[in-house]
């Protein structure tokens, strides 16, 4: 099947457009707040243990398929959570038309979000569910205003120091929570 793919900087687009739409001008983006604002409805599940390795999936609540709900795994962290909903959300304005064709591709496993994966769309959704999180204009606005430790920017953004590493283009054995981020 064919389908539309995104580069790294249409994606950033896509996203510097949704947090315009929204006002979003300053770390940290509510995303729970951002997903109310499109009305996306969230669940919080208690997942079966055979199903402890998922974070997360996108079902309708609706036979037309206009009414996402996003379901996701109460015994993940905040910070997972997070990262789960602005990656599901990705797919929701990235992949809309493959969800509703077969919404088993929402489904998230609970991998470290720099683990390769050859899979297109969840390359996109990856690259999404980053910058939504800690999109370009404010990770540069920080960088400029702080020392910029990847530990401070997690606070700063209040998310996961591994979506700031991800975000930082670095490889997990590049990481050096101490040092200072020299490229942003
Ligand atoms: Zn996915």
């Amino acid at each position: 099947m064919e389908r539309t793919s995104y580069t790294k900087q249409q994606i950033a687009e896509k996203v510097a457009q949704i947090l315009t739409e929204n006002y979003f001008d300053t770390p940290p983006v509510d995303i729970w707040k951002l997903l109310d604002n499109y009305g996306i409805v969230i669940h919080e599940r208690t997942f079966p243990l055979k199903h402890a390795s998922i974070s997360g999936f996108v079902v309708f609540a609706d036979s037309d398929k206009t009414a996402p709900v996003f379901v996701i795994n109460k015994a993940d962290t905040d910070d997972r959570k997070k990262f789960t909903l602005a990656h599901e959300f990705g797919h929701w304005v990235l992949h809309k038309k493959e969800l509703m064709d077969d919404p088993a591709l929402s489904v998230l496993y609970k991998n470290p979000i720099g683990s390769q994966t050859t899979d297109q769309i969840e390359v996109e959704a990856n690259q999404f569910a980053a910058q939504l999180l800690v999109p370009d204009t404010m990770l540069h606005a920080e960088h400029e205003a702080t020392s910029a430790h990847k530990k401070d920017l997690a606070r700063t953004f209040k998310v996961g120091e591994d979506i700031i590493g991800f975000r930082l283009g670095l490889r997990d054995d590049e990481q050096q929570t101490d040092e200072p981020i020299q490229q942003v």
